[in-house]
């Protein structure tokens, strides 16, 4: 708490009272300390790769350049950092424009279905690599008020962790189904699911239930809090079911009408 105290004087200047404020500054505090967090754990990410970076090319310039299979070996590795470097910071200016206040919708009508067959044309050369079934269940056009840039968006990340979550040789079901009010994207992998405890934290801007695994396949750690923003804006929602070892379900609705900007 806060406490600021003012006198109440009566027109003699003589002190009738006392008024005492208490101020919770307990949200205030959070944020601050959530600012604190987030800053360190950007710091932490950014460092990581520079380091490495700047320890290879040092390598190299000391004379590891002369053995020309270790100096591909290296580049290699500079490249991976490079890029892992590339989509955290792409990921940060996501977050940091969709968290702005003024972000706002482009509403339209977008055609889950639709955005989604688009979608999954990116992905097959990355299932393949796998051997991931990528199975489209056949199903409703699903129209939605939206942003199809966002939506697509949401659909990206979200595709992106089922292939990456599941092991060779799994399948990952996509489906839209509609009502008359709304219509829901279900994302369904038979990967290594998420334990109950931890599904509330995976929307968290850098948590990862396994640091190594999600850092060896390029993930920033920022996916589904970008997923989480963009669904909130829609007005939809999001919902995740999940058994550790068999696989995980994300069922995302979205709303036919526009929700009106706060
Ligand atoms: P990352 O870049 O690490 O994937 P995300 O924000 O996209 O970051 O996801 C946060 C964490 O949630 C991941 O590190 C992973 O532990 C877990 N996760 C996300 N999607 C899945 C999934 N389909 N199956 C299992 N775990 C998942």
């Amino acid at each position: 708490f806060d406490v600021s105290c003012a006198p109440i004087l009566n027109k003699h200047k003589k002190v009738r009272g006392i008024v005492v404020v208490f101020h919770d500054i307990t949200a205030i505090k959070k944020l601050e300390n959530m600012r604190k967090d987030f800053v360190a754990n950007v710091s932490h990410e950014l460092k990581t790769p520079v380091t490495s970076l700047i320890g290879f090319t040092e390598t190299l310039l000391d004379g590891a350049r002369e053995d020309k299979e270790l100096e591909k070996q290296f580049l290699q590795i500079m490249l991976h950092e490079g890029q892992r470097l590339q989509s955290l910071i792409m990921d940060l200016l996501e977050l940091s424009k969709i968290e702005r206040e003024h972000f706002a919708i482009q509403w339209a009508q977008v055609s889950l279905g639709d955005l989604l067959d688009n979608v999954l044309l990116i992905f097959k050369e990355k299932a393949d690599a796998k051997n991931i079934k990528l199975v489209r269940i056949p199903g409703d056009k699903g129209v939605v008020a939206g942003d199809s840039f966002r939506i697509r968006q949401i659909m990206i990340n979200l595709i992106t962790n089922a292939i990456a979550y599941t092991p060779e040789n799994g399948t990952v079901t996509l489906s839209i189904q509609e009502n008359q009010q709304e219509a829901e994207l279900v994302v369904s992998d038979t990967g290594m699911g998420i334990e109950k405890d931890q599904i509330p934290r995976i929307f968290e801007r850098f948590y990862r239930v396994d640091k190594a695994r999600s850092r060896d396949f390029g993930g920033t750690g920022l996916g589904l809090a970008i997923v989480k923003h963009l669904v909130e804006a829609h007005g939809g929602n999001i919902h995740v079911k999940s058994e550790p070892g068999k696989g995980s379900t994300f069922t995302i609705t979205f709303k036919k009408k526009p929700v009106l900007d706060k």
